[in-house]
């Protein structure tokens, strides 16, 4: 096989030489549990004082708002059930939107067996929250309005700003996953107005099995695990040192690189977009393109199965996905399609590529080359066809 052309990275990414050289010594060396009194402990305690600082100081909070979880789905978890019990006595319905990841929507589908009422938003043709199915959903029995900062699959930017506004002029709570989006665009609590925000560590360069929650001050939640008293008494287990220096250290060169980045992935985004759209026929762009995270590429091509494309390209080393990963093998059409309003068929021939700080324009040419060659022979066995 070829070289490999990973074109995955809202499925996780690498981890950067800088963010492995700073986990190193917290595996062996200064592998002192952060509860202990000595000072090899006290290495490790530092350290993780340290990385909520970096941490908090890119979302613009305070340190004591920052948890540390096990990743992206934990803190999603924690967030939806903790304020559905946190606040069952003032109300059980929560507003979410058709579009977020399985960590929420699984969440809430679990919460509405257990007695909750769930509001699912649906979004316009370009992948955008509906604003005013929220507005119109908000009762006083409201107790959480959940919306992703920015969708997994198809890239779209939600307006949670202005969610925040509406969910503070009823006293409602907001939580966003922000998964997707820290590390990749400015992430400021106060400017989204959230009261609760899940990131993940590995897709953004950092290790897996790491992310945190933010929770605003004041704001209430029951424990995610119960045990001894890390962070706070709200999660316990000895905490994991490595991952969270990792997840800092990554956080770090996420900022210091954010602009620039951003730039140079926008610029290539759009040539692949506007590349295949010109080559390929009956190929749409999923999503806006305007409100769009810059790294996000999501296609329909229609008459061929998104799956077969994807099994074809990696025979020639490359890596993309359809749907989210966390749903692949399944043969159903993606949920956040379907939303869009698209039909089975055409929610079926999608194909996501997600560029990282690694990808070159040469790869992306490389990849249209393939993507086009490939389709066209899928489509000459398809009986659709015309
Ligand atoms: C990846 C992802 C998650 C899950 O994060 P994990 O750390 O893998 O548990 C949740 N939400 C979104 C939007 C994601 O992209």
């Amino acid at each position: 096989m070829e070289q490999l052309i990973y074109m995955d990275n809202a499925a996780t990414t690498p981890v950067s030489e800088g963010v492995l050289e700073a986990m190193r010594p917290y595996f062996c060396g200064s592998y002192g549990n952060p509860s202990g009194i000595y000072g090899l402990s006290m290495k490790s305690k530092k350290a993780v004082a340290e990385a909520r600082e970096t941490i908090a100081s890119m979302l613009g909070c305070e340190p004591s708002e920052i948890y540390f979880t096990s990743g992206g789905s934990e803190s999603d978890n924690w967030a939806l059930r903790g304020i559905a019990k946190q606040q069952r006595e003032r109300g059980r319905h929560i507003i979410t939107t058709k579009i977020e990841h399985h960590a929420v929507l699984h969440t809430c589908a679990q919460l509405e067996q257990e007695g909750c009422r769930v509001t699912y938003a649906g979004v316009d043709e370009s992948g955008i929250v509906r604003l005013d199915e929220i507005r119109r959903a908000a009762s006083p029995d409201t107790v959480l309005i959940s919306v992703m900062t920015a969708n997994n699959e198809i890239g779209t930017l939600q307006p949670v700003a202005e969610i925040g506004q509406l969910a503070r002029e009823r006293g409602i709570c907001l939580h966003t996953d922000a998964v997707q989006a820290f590390g990749h665009i400015p992430v400021s609590v106060d400017e989204l107005q959230v009261d609760l925000l899940s990131a993940s560590a590995h897709k953004f360069n950092g290790p897996k099995g790491v992310g945190f929650l933010y929770v605003r001050s004041g704001v209430k939640l029951p424990p995610m695990i119960c045990g001894g008293g890390q962070e706070r008494g709200m999660r316990a287990g000895t905490e994991n040192v490595p991952g969270i220096v990792g997840m800092a250290e990554a956080a770090r060169e996420a900022a210091a690189a954010m602009k620039e980045r951003a730039e140079r992935e926008r610029v290539l985004r759009d040539y692949f977009m506007d590349e295949v759209l010109r080559r390929i026929p009956y190929a749409r762009v999923n999503g806006s393109r305007e409100k769009r995270l810059p790294n996000n590429v999501n296609f329909c091509f229609q008459f061929i199965e998104g799956e077969s494309l994807l099994i074809l390209l990696d025979m020639s080393g490359i890596c993309a996905s359809s749907a989210s990963a966390c749903t692949a093998g399944t043969s159903e059409p993606s949920h956040v399609l379907t939303a869009l309003g698209l039909p089975d068929e055409v929610a079926r021939g999608s194909v996501r590529f997600t560029l990282g700080a690694q990808t070159t324009k040469e790869e992306i040419d490389f990849v249209i080359e393939k993507t086009a060659g490939t389709i066209e022979r899928l489509r000459e066995m398809s009986p659709f066809f015309p």
